[in-house]
């Protein structure tokens, strides 16, 4: 995928994630609570990976920000199993159609091509035109807190042309999910469970033929208190991307040699 050149089906990193968890962390698929904080959009219900995780845990709100708060992340932080973890995705999505088209998508039984994200699609043609939306701060307050991101960004955004401010748009938004994230994490109340949580762009196909994650983040939070973190009680946060890229390497090239011709190997 050219504008997304790193986005893997999610199918497939959802199931490499949960090799990992089970190989590497030692927790096995109905042992891990799973939280979603991704857009509302239909479209991502229908495309969500099937697993045996517990959940998912519905953090997010418009684009995939993490509206639930405090309170959210702290109840879902309290449905952990015994033996188990936590998982976290967040991130926003934009369609990328199959001409190439940023932001739209063909959805199911539809001609026309609608947006995706809608929210940062609307906010961002108001950011652009300059014009202030009035949203209401009750009725419409997602969708105030997704323009007040875009908004900070407006002379960047106003230099870039289509497909680019698009992305970047979406980048924005993950930047702002991601802090977001960081300090509601302060909140989880793991009583010595681990948390893995992992932060990408999911991205929409048309005539939802399933979705793809760009991966830009993959770390623990909490206590490190099991597979190789045995004895490692310490809180705090450890980067696992490159344990994780290793483990999906060796796992690839298992295949790779499971389907090489017998004649081949020499
Ligand atoms: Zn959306």
């Amino acid at each position: 995928m050219s504008v997304y050149p790193r986005a893997i089906k999610a199918n497939f990193v959802f199931s490499l994630f949960l090799g990992f968890a089970r190989d590497v962390l030692g927790i096995t698929e109905k042992n891990i609570a799973f939280a979603a904080s991704i857009c509302s959009d239909d479209i991502n219900s229908i495309e969500l990976p099937l697993t045996k995780m517990i959940g998912p845990f519905v953090l997010g709100g418009l684009d995939g920000f993490p509206f639930v708060g405090q309170t959210g992340i702290e109840a879902f932080s309290h449905h952990v199993p015994d033996e188990g973890m936590a998982f976290i995705f967040f991130g926003p999505h934009v369609g990328v159609g199959d001409g190439g088209e940023v932001g739209t998508i063909k959805r199911p039984g539809m001609a026309s091509r609608t947006a995706c994200c809608g929210s940062a699609s609307a906010a961002l043609e108001h950011v652009i035109a300059g014009s202030d939306p009035c949203y209401d701060p009750e009725l419409d307050f997602q969708q105030k807190a997704i323009f007040d991101i875009l908004k900070a960004h407006a002379p960047e955004l106003k230099l870039l042309a289509m497909p680019a401010r698009f992305v970047r748009a979406t980048e924005l938004i993950y930047d702002a999910s991601h802090d977001r994230m960081r300090e509601l994490l302060k909140h989880l109340d793991l009583q010595g469970k681990m948390a893995v949580v992992a932060g990408g762009t999911l991205i929409n196909e048309d005539d939802a033929k399933g979705s793809l994650i760009s991966l830009n983040s993959l770390s623990t939070y909490g206590f490190k208190s099991f597979g190789r973190f045995d004895g490692s009680k310490a809180e705090g946060t450890v980067n696992l991307m490159s344990d994780f890229k290793h483990y999906a390497k060796n796992e690839l090239l298992n295949v790779l040699a499971a389907i090489e011709p017998v004649s081949d190997r020499g």
